[in-house]
């Protein structure tokens, strides 16, 4: 394991480029602020999920905005000046608040959660979206609404956020010079989405926890039902690739950020059908970017393509074999 260890040191400072040749740009997941010292120590660009409900999480009542602002912008100081997207508030389901009054919903991951709450209690987005623009004090600012389904959704996020920019302006206060937004690509549905949204959004994340969850219709806190799905499954993979190919075709900057993303077979294979940006855990990044800088992405496309051509339901198997001739 030391050897290990040694090995990512010495590639820390050193892009994940592959032996074909691509750069696979490797960001970190965080929501604390204890967490941003890692940025610097992983070797990440930048912070390609920042969390926001966590904040909101460990209090025993909705945190104030100076609060928030405060936060974010010790957040944006010590990234300094590298990337920080911000996930807006993506509380329901497994996340609830303790000072909201609970829901009683048959089916929480199915339920009233994330930019569905956002939409329909306004004040409290908005207040988010206030602290993150003073955050940024004319710096560039980067956020993305988590668990939006369709079009609309993102349409009605990104209003509020232009409401948010007027009324700071009108305040007086100093606006983003820069703002970038995006939004998760957390449902099926999303996927499926009319070009138009595709043209329209920023940016796209593709959060495949909950991606896969409800593309197999197995939740993703069950272990029973969630290890008979493996990621490598090649409808899975297949979707994925479609997603990849539609923000290909529209220019949309696409990334990856679940947990998937640091799991470094995983990794080559999200590389190998397209992705060119993935964000995980800190710890992850140097074995994802070891594993990157050993590997061929066109060789392992076509194990991709030919597992699939046997019909085999996951390309698992095929990888590790290849994986092991490496040697
Ligand atoms: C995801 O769903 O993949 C994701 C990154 O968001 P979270 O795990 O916070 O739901
Ligand atoms: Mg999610």
């Amino acid at each position: 394991q030391t050897e290990a260890l040694k090995r990512y040191a010495s590639i820390q400072d050193k892009p994940a480029l592959t032996e074909c040749g691509q750069i696979v740009e490797l960001h970190m997941n965080a929501g604390l602020m204890a967490d941003l010292p890692s940025l610097e120590s992983s070797g990440a660009e930048g912070v390609g999920l920042f969390r926001t409900e966590l904040q909101f999480l460990v209090r025993n009542q909705m945190p104030r905005r100076s609060e928030l602002s405060a936060l974010y912008t010790r957040v944006l100081d010590a990234a300094q000046g590298k990337r920080v997207v911000f996930r807006t508030l993506d509380i329901g389901s497994d996340k609830v608040l303790p000072y909201m009054k609970p829901t009683d919903e048959p089916n929480p991951a199915l339920g009233w959660r994330a930019i569905r709450v956002g939409l329909d209690k306004p004040g409290v987005m908005q207040m988010q979206l206030q602290a993150l623009i003073r955050a940024a004090q004319g710096r560039p600012l980067t956020l993305m609404f988590p668990f939006v389904a369709q079009y609309e959704e993102y349409r009605q996020a990104r209003a509020a956020l232009d409401k948010a920019i007027a009324r700071e302006t009108r305040l007086g206060h100093v606006i983003p010079d820069d703002i970038e937004v995006g939004a998760m690509l957390e449902t099926p549905s999303l996927g499926f989405a009319p070009r138009q949204f595709f043209e329209d959004v920023g940016f796209l994340s593709i959060g495949g926890n909950d991606l896969k969850q409800f593309f197999f219709a197995a939740d993703r806190e069950n272990e029973r039902v969630r290890k008979r799905y493996d990621s490598l499954n090649v409808s899975f993979l297949s979707f994925l690739e479609q997603i990849v190919e539609r923000c290909a075709d529209t220019g949309t900057p696409l990334s990856f950020c679940g947990e998937d993303a640091g799991r470094p077979v995983e990794a080559l294979c999200l590389a190998a059908i397209g992705l060119r940006s993935l964000s995980m855990r800190p710890a992850s990044i140097g074995p994802v970017k070891s594993l990157l800088r050993r590997s061929n992405l066109e060789e392992v496309r076509k194990v991709i393509m030919d597992a699939r051509h046997r019909g085999e339901m996951s390309v698992r198997p095929a990888i590790m074999k290849w994986l092991a001739e490496q040697g």
